[in-house]
């Protein structure tokens, strides 16, 4: 049986991040990915937002993790021309009752270390996004946009040219306790043996979980699918920064999305489900329009087409306290060189520089 040092699980943007990360301090990593691409999942259907971090709990990994991670990914991305944009972010009050809200959000992101953010009135509003309706904004500066796709190709090549192998149309099926650290199998029957095995599957982590022998069931936290769907209109889109409504309990509310083309797509909702399944309900298109109306009331009647979906993987679900992702060395499962990430739902995409750099020092204690 081959042997490597690391085994990364997973090529969506964490695990391509971290494999960069490791294989740049040395380590020998090969990467399996399932599918027969790199970031066919999660990494490939968000919204391609760098958050600022205004919204997660003072103190917890996501905030910790968003705002490290955001500085690491402008940085990353200006140094390797990988696409994006500091283009900011509008959250718009509908009208003058929810304008204190917008001074409470600023609040917040003041207590998250955010001193950028600032409240706008309608005028200012008006001039800056002319085909906005709303009483006011707040503005979040260092919100911007990336191109996922492009990140992930850059990562892989900069994972590549350390060292890294990444090994396609390769399903992790189980893995065994083994001198060297672990005995892992895979779908077509190949074994490796390896030190270190991280769990970066995502959507399919729980599997990947319950694949690991000797790990305690007790550990593995609670599986849950968050839908979001999204809808575009054809043309330009009518703004210049990313127009946010007030957010809600579990979700962002239905923003727009612009690409670094110009184009703009609407979305994510949040819809629980039991299986993974990215196709759009077209009935969901008068809800987005009323939600769009919100803050854009010209959108045309009709404009409104399907534009793909993606899944959050949670560790919380309906009728449970909101709980922030989930790193597990062996502190919380016993297996020394296992790290297992769950829920690793947004800000991921903006964070994943600064979560690869975690994972090296867990596997580094
Ligand atoms: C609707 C939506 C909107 C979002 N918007 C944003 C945003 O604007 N900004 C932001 O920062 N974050 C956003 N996120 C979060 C972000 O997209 C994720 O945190 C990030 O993409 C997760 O990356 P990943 O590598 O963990 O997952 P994935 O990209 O899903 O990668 C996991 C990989 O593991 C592979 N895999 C699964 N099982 C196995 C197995 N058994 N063997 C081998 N390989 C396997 C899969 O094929 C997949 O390629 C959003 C998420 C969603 C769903």
């Amino acid at each position: 049986m081959d042997h490597v040092q690391t085994l990364v699980i997973g090529a969506g943007v964490i695990g391509l991040a971290i494999a960069r990360h490791l294989a740049l301090r040395g380590h020998e990593v090969l990467i399996a990915e399932a599918e027969g691409a790199i970031g066919q999942h999660t990494s490939s259907r968000n919204s391609g937002v760098i958050h600022a971090g205004i919204y997660y709990p003072p103190g917890s990994d996501q905030q910790r993790l968003c705002l490290a991670g955001k500085a690491m990914l402008y940085d990353y991305c200006a140094t390797r021309h990988v696409g994006h944009a500091r283009c900011g972010k509008l959250t718009v009050a509908p009208n003058a009752e929810r304008v204190p809200e917008l001074h409470q959000l600023q609040a917040r992101g003041a207590a998250n270390g955010l001193d950028d953010l600032y409240v706008i009135g309608a005028d200012e509003l008006r001039e800056r996004e002319p085909a906005v309706a709303g009483a006011g904004a707040m503005v979040s500066p260092s919100s911007g946009i990336v191109d996922a796709p492009g990140l992930m190709l850059s990562l892989l090549g900069e994972a590549e040219g350390a060292g890294a192998m990444l090994a396609l149309a390769t399903r992790f099926v189980a893995a065994a306790p083994h001198p060297a650290g672990f005995a892992v199998r895979f779908g077509d029957g190949a074994e490796v043996s390896c030190t270190n095995l991280i769990n970066a599957a995502a959507l399919g982590a729980w599997d990947v979980a319950r694949g690991i022998e000797g790990l305690a069931l007790g550990s593995i936290p609670p599986c849950n699918l968050a839908k979001g769907s999204y809808f575009s209109i054809s043309g330009k889109s009518p703004f210049s920064a990313l127009i946010y409504p007030m957010p809600l309990v579990g979700s962002l509310g239905v923003h727009s999305v612009q690409d670094l083309g110009g184009g703009v797509r609407f979305g994510p909702d949040m819809e629980w489900i039991d299986k993974v399944e990215y196709s759009v309900d077209t009935g969901k298109q008068a809800m987005f329009e009323a939600a769009i109306r919100e803050y854009w009331p010209d959108l045309p009647a009709g404009a409104l087409h399907p534009d793909g979906a993606g899944i959050r993987p949670r560790i919380w679900g309906p009728g449970m306290a909101k709980r922030e992702f989930e790193f597990q060395g062996a502190d919380i499962h016993g297996l020394p060189g296992l790290v297992q990430l769950f829920g690793f739902e947004s800000p991921g995409l903006t964070a994943c520089l600064a979560i690869a750099r975690h994972v090296g020092e867990m596997l580094a204690t």
